[in-house]
């Protein structure tokens, strides 16, 4: 008898949300890796995936090992493929331990990899590129923990001298009068690894466009466990999926014990199916897929529209010429 092959593994999920790729990999205890290309941006590095590589910014919501394991290779794989140092932003208490890590190493190896730990407080921002900030939000779990916000700024000009001319605004502008004020916009927010409390219904989450939430578990017997290892349940998200006015959510760090078409069912039938077109599950694979499919092909009829109105035109200009 000729053994079997071992099974195939580590396959990305990804759900292009438009504007927004998000694609990784989450399983809770495992590994959780969820990239947003747009945004240069990579939340957790419990394995350092190919196509994590080209994120320059790991935000790290916490340090257990299957949101972490991943740091020290990614930040050595950056080095060796000349893509630049890779900065990791984490929680305060986190930054000298994960730099005593990088020390040891230098023991090991023998050589020094570069890279970058940024300890981020709760509540204050960090840049990642122009008017685009990544917000630390305290949240709780069994280690110190945070949940990350990428907010964009913009100035806007301020009600009162909206019926003003141009000119008289740059006189204004050039006076030193602050003709604009600045408002921010939640893009996409991630819960990390947490229990349920009052951080998740803060305006940051409530106004994210797209949320990247933790859903450990989905069995009622299963809700003991969640509260021990301060985790979210299903049961957590209906108060949420109230709150947060999110286009799209999507449910990562599920049990590996949950069957994935389960999963589906229990998010697609709560509160009378009212959340069913919003949430997404990163793992789900066969339906992630058709939805994709879906996407290529409306986009590909969308393509064709003014193709078919140049052939219409044509036809026109050859029947008035003929
Ligand atoms: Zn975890
Ligand atoms: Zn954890």
């Amino acid at each position: 008898m000729i053994p079997s092959m071992p099974p195939r593994e580590g396959q990305l999920g990804f759900l292009y949300l438009p504007p927004f790729r998000i694609q990784g990999i989450s399983v809770a205890g495992e590994q959780t890796v969820i990239q947003v290309p747009e945004l240069d941006l990579c939340f957790d590095m419990g394995q350092c995936t190919r196509a994590s590589l080209s994120a320059p910014t790991i935000a790290l919501s916490h340090c257990h090992m299957d949101h972490l394991g991943g740091l020290p290779y990614w930040f050595s794989q950056r080095q060796f493929q000349k893509i630049g140092t890779g900065r990791c932003v984490c929680h305060p208490r986190a930054a000298e331990p994960l730099r005593a890590m990088m020390r040891a190493w230098i023991d090991l190896e023998l050589q020094r990899t570069p890279h970058e730990i940024i300890a981020l407080e709760p509540d204050s921002d960090f840049e990642l590129k122009n008017n685009l900030f990544l917000r630390a939000i305290e949240t709780s779990h069994t280690a110190p923990s945070l949940g990350f916000v990428v907010i964009e700024r913009r100035s806007k000009l301020k009600d009162e001298f909206h019926d003003l001319p141009q000119d008289r605004l740059r006189d204004l502008k050039q006076q030193g009068v602050e003709i604009t004020r600045t408002i921010e916009i939640p893009l996409v927010a991630y819960t990390g690894d947490t229990e349920p409390g009052p951080f998740l219904f803060r305006d940051e989450f409530a106004n994210a466009k797209v949320i990247i939430s933790e859903c450990t578990f989905f069995e009622s017997e299963h809700r003991s466990r969640a509260k021990i290892g301060k985790h979210l349940h299903v049961n957590d998200l209906s108060s949420l999926l109230q709150v947060w006015k999110a286009e799209y959510v999507v449910l990562t760090h599920i049990s590996r014990r949950t069957a994935i078409p389960f999963a589906r069912e229990c998010v697609t039938t709560m509160d009378g199916g009212a959340h069913a077109h919003r949430v997404h599950l990163l793992m789900d694979f066969r339906t992630n897929k058709q939805r994709y499919e879906r996407q290529v092909a409306e986009a590909e009829d969308r393509a064709e529209l003014p193709q078919k109105s140049v052939v219409e035109r044509d036809v026109e200009i050859h029947e008035t010429n003929g």
